[in-house]
């Protein structure tokens, strides 16, 4: 009996939403029919599906001009992506970020160049230190890995500590974040198209100024991905 086969006799696998055992590695079947994946027409900047049966950009990303120039989101937030993110944030469930990163790479598949430099949305080392890793850095990983490209995970740095941003409204979540990152080696991104990660998009500001902070640098594109959208529609 190999080791992998070993652990899985003592731990077998389970659910990763709700840590039902289960007979293979990912969701149960309830999990996965109560889990929203995003498919079919999208909003080419944000993710967001598709409101009509055209695709293109949705009113949000026309009014708010996003800097960023592409993203995808591989779930609609809600109940199973936030428990899911959390498990993830908490270090319950560090073993979701493969799959996570798997669905994070088939959602950003339409929007995958080759070349493409892939990288998280950082902590503030005053948070790393107590959560002891990045969970936004573990599914950069794990998509850089399932599509193939190179990960760079300490592309940008937070310059401050900017506290959360709950309880900011959308405006008050732009203006904590302005200024709030930039690229550690400039170098490293001139001329090259960033694939930016992070765990859920609300607002889009935490992402909005990774991006500019990378296009600041040189970056010649960027574009998104997220594991989770929330979905701004009543
Ligand atoms: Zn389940
Ligand atoms: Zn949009």
């Amino acid at each position: 009996m190999g080791m992998q086969a070993a652990v899985r006799l003592f731990y077998p696998p389970t659910c990763l939403c709700c840590n039902e055992v289960i007979g293979s590695d990912g969701l149960c079947g309830a999990c996965w029919r109560d889990t929203p994946f995003i498919s079919g027409s999208v909003c080419d900047r944000c993710g967001a599906p598709a409101l009509g049966e055209e695709a293109g950009v949705c009113d949000d990303c026309r009014t708010l001009q996003p800097p960023w120039g592409k993203g995808r989101a591989a779930l609609t937030y809600g109940e199973n992506a936030r428990r899911m993110i959390l498990a993830l944030k908490h270090g319950d469930r560090q073993d979701l970020a493969r799959p996570a990163g798997r669905w994070m790479a088939r959602a950003a598949e339409p929007i995958l160049t080759a070349g493409m430099i892939v990288a998280p949305v950082p902590l503030h080392w005053l948070r790393l230190l107590r959560r002891r890793y990045n969970q936004s850095a573990l599914l950069s990983r794990a998509l850089a890995r399932s599509a193939g490209l190179a990960h760079a995970p300490d592309l940008l740095l937070r310059t401050r500590h900017t506290g959360t941003q709950d309880g900011h409204d959308r405006q008050g979540r732009f203006e904590n974040m302005t200024g709030a990152l930039r690229v550690r080696r400039p170098a490293q991104v001139e001329g090259r198209h960033i694939l930016l990660v992070d765990d859920v998009m609300t607002t889009g500001a935490t992402l909005a100024a990774a991006a500019e902070a990378c296009l600041d640098a040189g970056a010649s594109d960027v574009s998104v991905v997220v594991l989770a959208r929330v979905d701004k529609r009543p």
